[in-house]
């Protein structure tokens, strides 16, 4: 393999200051939107120290969306940030967790792959880590690498990736810049921006090693001079390279506001870049502006289960979903007004599920078990009957599949056999790979995961949107549309518009728009697929019909 850090390959690694929760993982795919807007070729990586091997097993309640990779690999919601503001696919090998990195350490201790010595965190475990990197820049062939270096500065478990990045910078120090991502905070009994924090956190990135050369400096307000000369003196960083990062309203807005510091030009002047031709950012403005001012309001319903959690952010967990009918919206030149609707609510007061007649669309998004289940199937046969455009996602289509053929194929007691594995109808059941794994409690990576082909049927509405016969979409999931039913379910008025190349997996299920204006659920998740300025055509037509159903209430 090329030896990229002594090869020109540059590596601009994102570190945290302070505290979390500022913006870091914005902030890293803001400076790819911006670098690769330069006509740089660019690939961003992500690292989570912890322990998980991957994102997979971990509670969205607690952790936020499990964002799944074109390769299966389960992943941080970050990762879809990346995607999105970059406009393409990364690959696994942009992604690394200290469970990933340990595991392979581990195998390759086991088969004498250290030849005998005492293999220890320094130097093996950091040099797989800068192996890991150097690998992820030959694959994707980019010419910089953006780092995001998870956690905080001073954080026990980032320390080894911390020297990592000092090693690399060591070796090529002209190819490395150093982004500390800080806060600022403003007391509210002072009133006044506080720079001694980040002060603090260079300090301690400077214990191992490390001078940032860049500060992005968040706050609830713009940086004024005199603080940013105070951190320029006291943090030993150039005044001009102290960018100014205050709280915006909309997440696309921060690379604009970087450019106005002149960010780009400051990373790839420091990285030794001759004078590159200036971004062309237009496309994103208008899409900016777009999602700060929207249009005509859509007032989609999202019914879940997860609303009785104490802190947890809703909108951590399904951000995916949620970005994905933003950029529709805009598309359609509205704005979406997302409700949290929740299905053990309408579980237990079956009557209240006519509330859902006040919003233009209803959304079932992907889950796991049983709570609220009957809540959700209650609101899809709310959204079939009132003709409510309603969008299903992977248990979203499972289950408007279950209550089609409860309530309109007469297969009483129709279930999926995740919840009721003694249904006399169990028309969404488990593959038989999968009951292996479940019984060996192999959890994790162990769904259907990633990009799968299907193919798509004639005369049917999916075949219309994608404009294509066959597409890619990405999975995660364990069950199936029993195909012992499906003629049955056929019959009864159930459009299989989307299957597998082998027609074994039911992929996209709809109704006729004669019977509904739109009603269409898909086993895979879209919403990973949709990109602000390349909306998924799913989710474009779902909010269309939304806007239909609204003009005519
Ligand atoms: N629980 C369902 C399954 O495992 C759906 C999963 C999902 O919505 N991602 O098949």
């Amino acid at each position: 393999m090329k030896r990229r850090a002594l090869s020109g390959h540059k590596y601009i690694f994102v570190v945290g200051g302070v505290m979390s929760g500022v913006g870091k993982g914005i902030a890293t795919a803001s400076i790819g939107k911006l670098l690769t807007a330069r006509g740089i070729s660019v690939n961003l990586v992500k690292i989570d120290p912890y322990l998980n091997v991957d994102a997979g097993t971990m509670n969205p309640i607690e952790h936020g969306e499990v964002f799944v990779l074109d390769s299966g690999l389960e992943t941080d919601q970050d990762m879809g940030n990346y995607e999105r503001f970059l406009g393409r696919d990364l690959g696994p090998d942009d992604y690394m967790t200290s469970g990933m990195v340990y595991a392979s350490v581990i195998a390759r201790e086991r088969n004498l792959g250290y030849g005998g010595k005492c293999v220890e965190t320094i130097p093996h475990v950091r040099d797989e880590v800068i192996e890991r990197l150097r690998r992820a820049a030959d694959v994707s062939n980019s010419d910089i690498s953006v780092v995001e270096i998870g956690g905080t500065v001073g954080d026990f478990q980032n320390a080894l990736y911390m020297d990592a990045a000092r090693v690399i910078h060591l070796l090529s120090p002209d190819d490395v810049l150093f982004v500390m991502v800080s806060y600022l905070p403003v007391p509210g009994t002072l009133g006044e921006m506080k720079t001694k924090p980040t002060q603090n956190a260079v300090r301690l990135l400077n214990s191992y090693g490390v001078q940032p050369d860049v500060i992005i400096a968040r706050a609830a307000h713009p940086l004024d001079r005199k603080r940013k000369e105070k951190l320029a003196i006291s943090c030993n960083v150039r005044p001009d390279m102290i960018i100014s990062a205050p709280d915006v309203e909309s997440i696309y807005d921060v690379s604009l506001n970087f450019e106005r510091d002149k960010l780009s030009s400051i990373l790839l002047e420091s990285l030794g870049y001759e004078e590159k031709p200036q971004a062309d950012l237009s496309i994103w403005k208008e899409f900016a502006e777009k999602a700060r001012n929207g249009g005509k309001q859509v007032k989609i319903g999202i019914v879940g289960k997860y609303f009785d959690t104490g802190d947890f952010v809703l909108s951590d967990a399904y951000i995916s979903v949620i970005e994905a009918i933003k950029f529709s919206a805009y598309q359609n030149d509205a704005k979406a007004e997302i409700h949290w609707l929740n299905a053990k609510h309408y579980e237990a007061n079956p009557e209240s599920v006519s509330e859902l007649g006040d919003y233009d669309g209803i959304l079932v998004p992907g889950g796991f078990g049983e709570t609220g289940i009957e809540g959700k199937i209650a609101a899809i046969k709310f959204a079939r009957e009132n003709k409510i455009p309603y969008f299903g996602l992977c248990y979203g289509m499972q289950l408007m599949t279950v209550e089609y053929a409860r309530n309109v194929a007469n297969l009483k007691d129709a279930h999926t056999t995740e919840i009721n594995p003694k249904t006399p109808h169990p028309v969404i059941m488990i593959l038989p790979e999968q009951v292996e794994k479940l019984e060996k409690k192999d959890y994790g990576g162990s769904m259907r995961l990633g990009a799968y082909p299907c193919d798509l049927v004639e005369g049917t509405i999916a075949r219309e949107v994608y404009e294509k016969e066959s597409i890619s979409e990405r999975h995660r999931h364990r069950y199936e549309v029993n195909p012992e039913y499906i003629e049955r379910l056929t019959k009864a008025g159930m459009v299989f518009s989307g299957v597998s190349p082998d027609r074994r997996l039911m992929e996209i299920a709809e109704l006729p728009k004669k019977e509904h204006p739109f009603m269409l659920g898909t086993q895979f998740h879209p919403e990973m697929k949709a990109r602000p300025l390349s909306p998924h055509p799913l989710f474009s037509t779902f909010v269309k019909a939304a806007l239909g159903h609204k003009s005519k209430v």
